[in-house]
């Protein structure tokens, strides 16, 4: 028989403390009576309410309880990805410490998992507690950039999911620094699933992701799977220089047709300016495509990641 598996659940959290206690629970009773063996690897993202030596303590005495502590408040996504290079289970489910992503969903994320698929993610089929401004802005940030970055990121798909080892792997071969963990994980490929849950309000404490942040994050997202905007300039010099050719065939019309109709001078005037602002925006397209190819270079992505590697038996 195959030993068990084992199952890390990573939680970023910063100033948790009513919540925490209660999801250490929650996930205890999900995980009581199951196979899979099972660690709570809780990130500190620099929390100053004392949730961390709350934290502390429990792995002082919950046998299933670790704590990573950073250094200060590097932010969620950093916080996510410091534990997932830490965690060592099998799979590594990654959820919220304030309980909106239910631990009683986990069961679920591990039947598709050994289904075979490599990364579930799970999906909002409600939200709860959450004002429409926040949905509204939600839903229109990720059809853009489903549209912008052409990586296919579920809708509506927060950062709850599980992942398997080999995804793992390949997420800690991404090294950048603007990480938008979601698009990542769609990034790498292999076998994705979803999982639809109902999204709980949040059980205790304040958001931590007022709009300004979540504006923040969705403007990293963007800026760091799309080089599009670059390109539009690009587009722009095209279609300035494109405004201005059209405007000097329009003039020598009229010149020929009616010239009492032009003032002496401001026709070529307007012209040259065209032209000039057309071939400015033409130089800074170019140079953009060129800071893209610099910008795509300095992330330092996989070229390719490889699930497997068959072959016959008895060769090499
Ligand atoms: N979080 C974090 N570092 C931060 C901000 C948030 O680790 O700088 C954690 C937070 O404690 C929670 C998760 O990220 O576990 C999601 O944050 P929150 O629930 O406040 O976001 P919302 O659900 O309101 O979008
Ligand atoms: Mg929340």
């Amino acid at each position: 028989m195959s030993p068990p598996k084992k199952i890390s659940i990573v939680v970023p959290f910063w100033n948790e403390k009513e919540t925490l206690p209660v999801l250490l629970e929650r996930l205890s009773s999900v995980f009581a009576g199951r196979e899979e063996a099972w660690e709570l690897l809780l990130v500190d993202d620099g929390s100053t309410d004392g949730s961390a030596e709350w934290a502390v303590a429990q792995a002082g005495r919950h046998a299933h309880v670790r704590v990573l502590r950073l250094s200060r408040n590097f932010g969620h996504q950093m916080a996510i990805t410091a534990g997932l290079d830490r965690a060592d289970g099998d799979a590594v489910v990654v959820m919220d410490a304030d309980l909106q992503d239910p631990p009683e969903v986990i069961p679920e994320l591990i039947a598709k998992w050994r289904e075979g698929a490599e990364v579930v993610y799970a999906v909002r089929r409600s939200r709860q507690g959450e004002t429409w401004f926040k949905t509204f802005l939600a839903s229109s940030f990720y059809r853009v950039f489903r549209r912008l970055a052409k990586v296919d990121v579920p809708m509506d798909a927060g950062d709850f999911r599980l992942v398997d080892r080999s995804v793992v792997d390949a997420l800690k071969e991404m090294r950048e620094l603007h990480r938008f963990m979601r698009g990542l994980t769609s990034w790498v490929g292999y076998r994705q699933t979803a999982v639809e849950y109902d999204r709980a309000p949040r059980l205790a404490g304040e958001t931590k992701y007022p709009v300004w942040k979540s504006a923040r994050l969705a403007f990293d997202a963007i800026t760091s799977f799309s080089a599009s905007p670059l390109r539009w300039i690009l587009l722009l010099g095209l279609l300035v220089c494109l405004l201005a050719a059209l405007w000097v065939v329009y003039v020598m019309i009229v010149a020929m047709v009616d010239p009492g109709r032009l003032a002496r001078g401001w026709a070529s005037l307007l012209a040259v300016m065209f032209f000039l602002g057309g071939v400015q925006l033409l130089g800074l397209g170019m140079i953009g495509q060129y800071v893209s190819r610099i910008f795509e270079e300095s992330k330092h992505r996989p070229l390719y990641l490889i699930r497997t590697d068959t072959r016959a038996k008895g060769s090499n």
